[in-house]
């Protein structure tokens, strides 16, 4: 156990090790290139669904693992400490777009569509946010006006991981004045357009783009739970999982800790190494202190989801403390390799990047903080 790490079961253990090696084999190697071209490897859906790592918490009906929400965040940390690019769109494809319709799906939508999103044969993403809504979610401007034995979609989506690559989107659209709904929304639809790619300033191996709905019609047996119920269906999925982000976040600022610890050993000024300066020292204890408490409170999160129990208030203490921890890590990181921090020669930068967004996906740093306060209050 290293300095930083928490107490897991036997299984959870086993469960890391073999997704610390599927990283190091599969996704390390092609890390480079993706960054340089900025697109997803799509081959990764294949190989992780095959070696089921994929939507690792579903069922075994389904396909899926049957894991914990403890082995996902493990996931989610073990691909953030690789690339949390990749990590964005395999948690992306694993969380919200497919529990859904675990979640509210009927049998007949969880058999027709989960099996083939486990294994990676499927790719989903979540269509939220868009140009005017972020936050608020209950403001959503895309409509979905019934047709008979369908719905006919029109609005635009901003920022959508995955957008570009999926096969199918789950789409939360208007359905009457207050009340929003949840559609799985086939690729192939006709009225389905795929905007261009957004230029990121980190996490430069997920695909995102924009995507509009132009007249596109979608059967009713794609909508998912009932009609006008799609907000409180979309705040228990975002509040349930919001600490696999944090887990995500985890992983990036472990890898600028242990990339730090080496230059600390490595690096010399004045004669010996940069790590026999108290200055330096005092930010790696603070950095280990701080990751470990993050962990802490991430793994504590996920275990009371596991337990059953209302976790919204834990995820989002998660989220927040976590995300924020890895962006002053990464932070203190970048400032102790000094000028090479700076370069990129060194993996720092790319995850001083790459932990910025962390604090802004799944509910800002200021969303998650009105989350615990309305619980306190
Ligand atoms: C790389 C990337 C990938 C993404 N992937 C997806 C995806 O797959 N699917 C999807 O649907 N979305 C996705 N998003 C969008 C993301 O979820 C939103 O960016 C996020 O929800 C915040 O919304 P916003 O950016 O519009 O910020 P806004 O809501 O406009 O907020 C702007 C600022 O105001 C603050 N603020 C807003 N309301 C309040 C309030 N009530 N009190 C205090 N402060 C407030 C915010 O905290 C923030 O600081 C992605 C975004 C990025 C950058």
């Amino acid at each position: 156990m290293t300095a930083t790490d928490v107490a897991l079961t036997e299984e959870q253990r086993l469960f890391q090790g073999a997704i610390r090696t599927l990283c190091e084999r599969e996704v390390a190697p092609r890390v480079a290139a993706a960054e340089a071209a900025e697109v997803f490897p799509r081959e990764l859906f294949a190989i992780f669904g095959e070696a089921g790592f994929l939507c690792p918490t579903f069922p075994e009906d389904y396909g899926g693992a049957g894991a914990d929400t403890v082995s996902f965040c493990l996931m989610a940390e073990e691909l953030g400490r690789v690339a949390s690019g990749i990590a964005g769109s395999l948690v992306a494809h694993s969380s919200i777009g497919t529990s859904a319709v675990l979640a509210y799906g009927t049998e007949e939508q969880r058999r027709r569509l989960l099996p083939d999103a486990v294994k990676g044969r499927s790719i989903f993403c979540f269509a939220v946010t868009e140009p005017n809504v972020g936050s608020d979610l209950a403001a959503m401007q895309t409509r979905a006006v019934r047709d008979g034995a369908a719905y006919v979609l029109d609005g635009a989506k901003s920022f959508i991981t995955n957008g570009g690559l999926c096969t199918h989107a789950l789409v939360a659209a208007r359905t009457s004045e207050k009340g929003l709904s949840l559609f799985v929304v086939p690729r192939a639809s006709e009225g389905f357009e795929v905007g261009p790619k957004v230029e990121k300033l980190g996490n430069r191996r997920s695909d995102c783009v924009s995507l509009r709905f132009d007249g596109c019609r979608v059967p009713e047996e794609n909508r998912i739970g009932p009609e006008g119920e799609g907000f409180a269906m979309l705040v228990r999925a975002l509040n349930g999982g919001r600490m696999v982000v944090g887990a995500r976040a985890l992983g990036v600022a472990s890898a600028a800790f242990e990339a730090s610890l080496a230059y600390a050993r490595e690096r010399r000024q004045f004669g010996r190494p940069i790590g026999d300066f108290e200055a330096i020292q005092m930010k790696l204890a603070q950095m280990a202190t701080r990751l470990r408490a993050a962990r802490l409170l991430t793994y504590d999160a996920a275990r009371v989801k596991d337990a059953g129990e209302d976790a919204a208030m834990p995820a989002a203490m998660a989220k927040l403390f976590s995300t924020e921890t890895a962006k002053w890590v990464c932070d203190e990181a970048l400032q102790i390799h000094g000028a090479y921090g700076y370069t990129r020669e060194f993996p720092v930068e790319r995850y001083w990047r790459d932990a910025r967004l962390t604090t802004i996906i799944e509910g800002t740093s200021e969303i998650q903080q009105l989350v615990i306060a309305r619980r306190l209050l």
